[in-house]
């Protein structure tokens, strides 16, 4: 069935941020170039050093988030065949979060709204796995970064993995209107777009 112009995939936009330590590292431009080369267009940025209540909103924007991390983690614990500090994942979620919170206020980020096809995937792809340790080779994050969570755990701070992306359309659509006003996000052509997605790739001749 055909698309129409709004509900085309070439329309999907996720949330990427630049954390403090990508800024502090000078990756900002490596990382923006790898969202560019892969064909996907800059349709909102901003600088700012983000509050506390920005924080905590924007990781608990998903009523589910608090017991999946508090969760994976206990696993991420017993897997290694450690204790975990508590054993309700709710406890351990609130050390993470206060954790992230510090982490994430420590100075300025860059916000971000990457729109294209599939543009939550994608760059989910690009950016690689949440554990520096273990994200694939050519990603983002495991190209730049070597953290992990026995490391950050045991220093009782976050895990520094360089950005953030949206996992999902929805955590991407939620994500985008907490950290941006309707009016900058900005709907606008690339007219390498033409190549990207034109049909018949026309305005070659
Ligand atoms: P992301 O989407 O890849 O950033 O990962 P999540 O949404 O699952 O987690 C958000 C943040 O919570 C991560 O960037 C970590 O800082 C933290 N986090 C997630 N899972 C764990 C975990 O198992 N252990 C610890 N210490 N932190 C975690
Ligand atoms: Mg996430």
């Amino acid at each position: 069935m055909p698309h129409s112009s709004k509900s085309h995939p070439s329309h999907e936009r996720t949330l990427v941020i630049i954390k403090p330590d990508g800024i502090q590292r000078s990756l900002i431009n490596e990382i923006i170039k790898r969202h560019e080369q892969i064909g996907l267009k800059l349709v909102g940025i901003k600088m700012l050093v983000p509050t506390t209540e920005l924080i905590e909103k924007h990781y608990t924007l998903d009523p589910e988030w608090y017991m999946k991390t508090g969760l994976k983690s206990i696993k991420s614990y017993t897997d290694k065949g450690l204790t975990p500090p508590h054993t309700d994942p709710l406890k351990v979620t609130a050390i993470i979060l206060k954790n992230l919170v510090k982490y994430m206020t420590s100075g300025p980020v860059i916000a971000m709204v990457w729109q294209g096809a599939h543009a939550v995937q994608i760059v989910r792809k690009l950016i690689g796995g949440t554990e520096p340790l273990s994200s694939n080779v050519g990603t983002i994050r495991g190209d730049y970064v070597l953290d992990s969570y026995t490391m950050s755990d045991g220093d009782t701070r976050s895990i520094r993995n360089l950005v953030h992306a949206s996992g999902s359309v929805k955590e991407a659509n939620d994500e985008i209107s907490h950290w941006f006003k309707k009016e900058e996000v900005i709907d606008y052509k690339l007219v390498t777009e033409q190549l990207v997605y034109g049909v018949n790739m026309e305005g070659i001749f």
